[in-house]
């Protein structure tokens, strides 16, 4: 959904929001259990839990060391998301952009850590954020509202919805 910031080069050698120290675990992907039944087909040695009225991967045991900095993929990342289209969860296709409870309301956020945004004026974002990009967001959360989390202080807020 972001094709017109983020190319699939800018991503290929850099799978930072596809592996997750202990601390950001609460930014792992979220799946519907109607994808999660197909996807547990597909590949029998994914693992998930519940959160909330959503399903999330199961990554606890690839920790190694006690190290907070450790990271651990998700299993759906070889040498890139191997989910097509209609597996890949949404919140995957916004990231950073995020939906976040904010002042009593929701508000559409960026995640201030992809190397490729974080280089662009926050313009670039503001404007995906204001037209169909923030629209098609804003739809979505209405209608699956497991997406939506928490604030998070310093996160820039693009857009109240
Ligand atoms: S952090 Fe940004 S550049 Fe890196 S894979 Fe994710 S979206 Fe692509
Ligand atoms: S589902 Fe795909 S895009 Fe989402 S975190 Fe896993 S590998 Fe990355």
């Amino acid at each position: 959904m972001l094709s017109s910031v983020l190319s699939r080069s800018d991503c290929a050698d850099c799978r930072f929001c596809c592996s997750f120290r202990r601390k950001s675990l609460w930014e792992t992907p979220l799946f519907d259990e109607e994808t999660v039944e197909k996807l547990r087909s597909l590949y029998p040695d994914a693992h998930f839990k519940p959160r909330g009225d959503a399903f999330t991967i199961d990554i606890d045991d690839q920790y190694r060391t006690d190290d907070s900095e450790e990271e651990a993929l998700c299993p759906f990342n070889k040498n890139g998301c191997i989910l097509g289209a209609d597996l890949k969860p949404f919140d995957c296709s916004i990231w950073p952009l995020r939906v976040m409870r904010y002042n009593g309301g929701l508000a559409i956020c960026l995640t201030p850590t992809c190397p490729v945004i974080s280089g662009k004026p926050l313009s670039v974002m503001q404007e995906l954020a204001d037209g169909e990009v923030g629209d098609k967001i804003a739809a979505y959360a209405e209608l699956h509202p497991f997406i939506i989390k928490d604030y998070k202080e310093g996160f820039p807020v693009l857009r109240v919805i």
